[in-house]
């Protein structure tokens, strides 16, 4: 089966012909709809599955659809466990989106990079934000990023992120999002202790298992 059963919009569609995905993969049969149909969702996914499109596509069409007047407000939070992921899933966000009209603008905030030139991006406006919890933390600390308007908050490997320690950070963050807010949290292993964080994270979440 092709992407055509998702009725993309033309860019979106355009983009997927120019990077050559043809099928979708079985994470992206399951969470596309689910994310269409504002679910939670909570999703075993490893790397390589497929699973990082199978959330910006859905959130791509959502923003094209919604697309904000005027000055951009952060409409989506992705929380990774390390920089090269972030900058993987960034990287997801440009290319699946290049075809559009009005560029989407997606900031990386991750350690070991100049703080201050994120900070001057995200003060630019920015429809994205993709961080690693210790960055972004400090960000908000300085209270220099608002994020209160976001619609769409992912957790790409949950499991790696409370093995490296980040659950303190995680929980600071959730309390500066907004109640009304769809949640999808990614994982390969769900063990108790991140069933617990799933909990506060989500909100009757569906969940996928490939
Ligand atoms: P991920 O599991 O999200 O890290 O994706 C693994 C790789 O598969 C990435 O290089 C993607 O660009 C690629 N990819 C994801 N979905 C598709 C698809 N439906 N068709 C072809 N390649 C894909």
């Amino acid at each position: 089966m092709s992407f055509s059963k998702f009725n993309f919009l033309a860019p979106i569609s355009e983009a997927l012909t120019n990077n050559d995905y043809e099928t979708p993969t079985k994470i992206q049969d399951k969470v596309i709809p689910l994310v269409f149909k504002k679910e939670d969702v909570l999703a075993r996914a490893q790397t390589g599955s497929g699973k990082t499109a199978s959330f910006v596509l859905p959130i791509l069409n959502h923003w094209l659809n919604n697309m904000p007047l005027g000055k951009s407000k952060i409409k989506t939070l992705v929380l990774t466990p390390t920089r090269e992921l972030t900058l993987q899933v960034a990287d997801t966000f440009n290319k699946l989106s290049s075809s559009f009209e009005k560029e989407l603008k997606v900031v990386s905030v991750i350690g070991g990079q100049s703080i201050g030139d994120q900070l001057l991006d995200i003060q630019k406006g920015c429809d994205v934000v993709v961080a690693t919890p210790g960055r972004l933390l400090d960000i908000l600390d300085k209270k220099q990023i608002n994020l209160s308007t976001i619609d769409f908050f992912v957790v790409d490997e949950a499991d790696k992120m409370l093995d490296l320690g980040f659950e303190e950070e995680l929980e600071k963050i959730l309390e500066n999002l907004p109640e009304k807010r769809q949640n999808l949290l990614f994982s390969a292993t769900y063990p108790p202790k991140m069933q617990k964080i799933a909990k506060k994270i989500t909100n009757n979440p569906i969940t996928i298992e490939i």
